[in-house]
C-alpha cells in the first residue's frame, strides 16, 4: 500500500497537517491559559487595593478594638465577587476575618478549609517583605491565586490575602482542551480524505500513462494521451511523453520504410541473377562465349548485390551509433588526390592536416565524385577542390551534368532516393541503389561537418562538404 505514491502523498500530508495543527493547538491553549492567569493576577491587585481602601474607611468611621475585624467584615461583604475570598490577618499572623466564614460564594467550594487557611497563613508570613506578592495555593477546585498586601493603619499593621479561584479559568480551559481533542481528529479525517481524492485525481493522468504504455505496441504508436491543461506539470509530462511517442513513430516508419526499400532493392539483382542463370541452363548446348557472358552479368549483379548489402550495412550501423570511427591524423589533400580517378580537373591546397577515418572520408569523396561522373556527360570534367578557410575546410565537387530538379533537391539525401530510376537502372554502372548520398552524409555528420547540394542546374550541380580544420595543426606521425 505504501508503494502507491497517493497513499504516501496523503500520508505525508496528513502528518505534516497534524503536526502543524497540535503545534497550533499547543501555542493557543498555552498563550490563552497565560494571558487567562495574567487577566486573574491584575484583577486580584485591584481587587486587593479596593479592598485595602474600603478597609482604611470603614476603620477611620469605627474606632475601637473591635474595629479591625468589623471594618475587616464589612470590605469583604462589599467585595465579595464570585469566585474570590479574602483572609486579613495581623501582625502575630493571627487570621483576624476571613470570608472562609461567610456563606460561600457560587464557584467557591472548599472541602478542607483548615488547610487553605494554613496555606494563606504560610503565604502571609513569606510575604511579609513584599508590599503586593503573588502565588498559587492548593485548595477547592483548581486551587487559588492569592494576592498578599501590607495594609498599615493607626490601628496596627495587617496583611491581607486576597484570593481568586481558578476554578472557571479551569474550565475554559478544559474546554478549549476539549474542543482541540474532537476538532484536531476531525480535520485530520476530512484533510487526509479530501487529500486523498486530490491526489488520486491529480495523479490520474499518470495512471492512464502507465496503463497506456502497458499496451502500446508496434500496432498502435500513433495513439496520444490527452492532455487536459498542458501548462501544469502533468499537462508537460504527458507531452513529452506524446512527442516520445512521435518520435518513436517516426523512427519506427523510417525504419519500416527501410526495410521495405532495401528488400525491394535486393529482390532486383537476385531477379536478374536467377534469370541469367535459369535462360543459360534452359539450353543445353550453349557455347562457352555465352557462359562466359552469363557468367560476367552474374558476376556484375553479385558485386551490385555485395555493394548494395555493404552500404546498408555500414546504415544500420551507423543509425545504431555503432559503427566505429578510427580517427587519425591525415591530410585531406592527399586523401582527395588518392579518390581522383578520371577526368577530373583538381584544385588541391597542400597540408591540410585533419584528424579523421581515412577509409570513411576517401569513402565520401569517391560517393561524390562516382556520382559527378555517373550523372555527367564523358567528355566533361569534373572538379574537385579542398581548400582552407579560417576554421574549416571546404571541399567542392562540381559537375556539368544535367543537375537535379529542384522539386527533386531536398530529396537527393534521402536513402534509396533515386531522382531517376529508369535511366539509372539501364547501366548497370549508374544502377546505384539510392544509398551513396545518405552514407556520404552520415560521413560527414560523423566528422562534425556537413554535406550540401550548394548548387543544381542545367549547367550542372556542386556538392559541398564542410570540415572542422583543427585549430592546432596536429603533429602528424603515422608510422
Ligand atoms: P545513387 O546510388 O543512385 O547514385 P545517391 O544517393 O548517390 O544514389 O544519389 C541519389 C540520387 O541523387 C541519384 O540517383 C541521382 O539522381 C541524384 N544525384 C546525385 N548526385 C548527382 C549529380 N552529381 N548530378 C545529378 N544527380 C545527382
Amino acid at each position: 500500500m505504501l508503494d502507491s505514491i497517493r497513499v504516501r502523498l496523503t500520508l505525508w500530508y496528513t502528518l505534516v497537517l497534524a503536526l502543524v495543527l497540535v503545534f497550533l493547538a499547543a501555542s493557543t491553549y498555552f498563550l490563552y491559559g497565560r494571558s487567562l492567569a495574567q487577566r486573574t493576577d491584575s484583577s486580584i491587585v485591584e481587587l486587593s487595593q479596593a479592598f485595602a481602601t474600603t478597609f482604611r474607611a470603614e476603620l477611620s468611621d469605627a474606632p475601637g478594638t473591635e474595629a479591625p475585624k468589623s471594618a475587616a467584615r464589612e470590605a469583604m461583604l462589599e467585595h465579595r465577587f464570585r469566585g474570590t475570598l479574602f483572609a486579613l490577618l495581623d501582625s502575630n499572623g493571627n487570621v483576624l476575618e476571613s470570608s472562609l466564614d461567610l456563606p460561600p460564594t457560587p464557584d467557591v467550594r472548599i472541602d478542607h478549609a483548615d488547610e487553605l487557611l494554613d496555606s494563606i497563613r504560610d503565604f502571609a508570613s513569606r510575604a511579609n517583605s513584599d508590599p503586593a506578592s503573588m502565588r498559587t495555593l492548593r485548595g477547592g477546585r483548581g486551587g487559588f491565586r492569592a494576592c498578599a498586601r501590607h495594609i498599615a493603619t493607626s490601628n496596627g499593621n495587617y496583611t491581607l490575602v486576597a484570593l481568586q479561584s481558578l476554578h472557571s479559568q479551569m474550565e475554559s480551559l478544559e474546554d478549549i482542551r476539549d474542543t482541540f481533542y474532537w476538532a484536531i481528529p476531525i480535520a485530520l479525517v476530512l484533510a487526509s480524505v479530501g487529500g486523498y481524492f486530490l491526489a488520486r485525481q491529480s495523479l490520474a493522468p499518470v495512471a492512464a500513462m502507465a496503463s497506456q504504455a502497458r499496451t502500446m505496441g508496434a500496432a498502435n504508436l500513433h495513439d496520444r494521451l490527452a492532455i487536459k491543461n498542458s501548462r501544469d506539470e502533468l499537462g508537460q509530462l504527458t507531452l513529452s511523453f506524446n512527442q516520445l511517442l512521435e518520435r518513436l513513430e517516426a523512427s519506427f516508419e523510417q525504419q519500416r520504410r527501410f526495410v521495405a526499400d532495401a528488400s525491394h532493392e535486393l529482390r532486383t539483382p537476385v531477379a536478374i541473377l536467377r534469370g541469367e542463370a535459369e535462360v543459360t541452363l534452359a539450353r543445353e548446348d550453349r557455347s562457352p562465349a555465352e557462359y562466359r557472358e552469363t557468367l560476367a552479368i552474374l558476376r556484375d549483379e553479385s558485386q551490385r548485390l555485395a555493394h548494395i548489402v555493404e552500404d546498408l550495412f555500414t546504415l544500420t550501423r551507423a543509425d545504431a551509433g555503432q559503427y566505429p570511427l578510427n580517427l587519425r591524423e591525415a591530410y585531406l589533400d592527399e586523401l582527395a588526390a588518392q579518390a581522383l580517378v578520371r577526368a577530373l580537373k583538381p584544385n588541391l591546397e597542400s597540408d591540410l592536416p585533419i584528424i579523421a577515418d581515412e577509409a570513411l572520408l576517401g569513402r565520401m569523396l569517391l560517393n561524390l565524385l562516382d556520382n559527378a561522373i555517373k550523372y555527367s556527360p564523358r567528355d566533361t570534367a569534373v572538379e574537385l577542390s579542398c581548400t582552407r578557410a579560417s576554421n574549416h575546410y571546404l571541399i567542392r565537387v562540381a559537375d556539368q551534368g544535367q543537375g537535379i530538379t529542384p522539386d527533386l533537391q531536398p530529396r537527393i539525401f534521402e536513402r534509396f532516393f533515386r531522382a531517376d530510376k529508369s535511366r539509372a537502372r539501364v547501366e548497370t554502372e549508374t544502377g546505384g541503389a539510392g544509398l551513396g548520398l545518405s552514407i556520404a552524409l552520415w560521413i560527414a555528420e560523423a566528422h562534425n561537418g556537413r554535406l550540401e547540394l550548394t548548387r543544381s542546374d542545367a549547367n550542372g550541380s556542386v556538392f559541398t562538404v564542410t570540415l572542422p580544420a583543427p585549430r592546432n595543426r596536429p603533429a602528424i606521425d603515422n608510422s
